[in-house]
């Protein structure tokens, strides 16, 4: 794949070699319909996803509260003093966001959808084919989003899950976690994995 900027240059979590393969599984799922990332921030993944889906023909929606989890909040390990707004004293990820899908010129299939995981979830009526969950990493967060967002993943569709950690010396637990209860629900099957991203396929609802 050719991408559109240097990705390098764009703030984020993400290896190269699991942003190619969220491509790869983003683009044979745009078949089925639309896509849906939760955990933006400032696009990195979302410039992956949204090349395979605009060569599919579909849109890509990524869903965050711009505000930053809790481990990038000021004094954490994953705090980027660029990212913080002193006016308002928050974080705020918006503008490098729309800074990426403009040079990356996917302004139009990358839809930023701006606010609370679970509020979102709660209201959310189009089935998708691709569910990327990389949002909050505590274990309610975590489990929110498998409850809120999973059951909106259609039949031959794909659930993705980032900084999935079975050795707990290597990360936190409830991405594993979630990852092991989408797998004893029966209605998922694994079919990729690289690094800590984990790709399974529904095979039932
Ligand atoms: N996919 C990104 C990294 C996402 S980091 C990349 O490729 O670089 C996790 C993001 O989840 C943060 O931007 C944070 O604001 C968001 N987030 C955490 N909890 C959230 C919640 N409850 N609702 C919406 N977004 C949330
Ligand atoms: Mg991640």
């Amino acid at each position: 794949m050719k991408l559109p900027l240097d990705i390098a240059s764009v703030k984020g979590f993400l290896a190269e070699d699991e942003g190619e393969a969220l491509y790869v599984h983003a683009r044979s799922a745009a078949s089925l319909g639309p896509l849906l990332e939760i955990g933006t921030y400032c696009g990195k993944s979302s410039v992956y996803i949204g090349m395979g889906a605009r060569e599919g023909g579909q849109i890509l929606f990524t869903v965050d509260h711009h505000r930053g989890s809790e481990e990038m909040q000021p004094g954490w390990e994953h705090h980027d003093p660029e990212t913080w707004d002193s006016e308002t004293g928050a974080m705020d990820s918006l503008p490098f966001l729309r800074r990426t899908l403009r040079r990356a010129g996917l302004e139009d299939c990358v839809i930023a959808v701006i606010g609370p995981s679970a509020v979102i979830a709660a209201a959310w009526r189009t089935p998708v084919s691709f569910l990327f969950i990389d949002g909050g990493h505590s274990r309610t967060q975590a489990f929110a989003d498998y409850e809120g967002w999973v059951p909106h993943v259609m039949e031959g569709g794909v659930l993705l899950i980032h900084d999935v950690f079975p050795d707990p010396r290597d990360g936190g637990r409830p991405p594993f976690e979630i990852y092991e209860r989408a797998l004893a629900s029966g209605q998922f099957r694994p079919i990729a994995a690289v690094r800590s991203l984990r790709v399974l396929q529904r095979v039932k609802r």
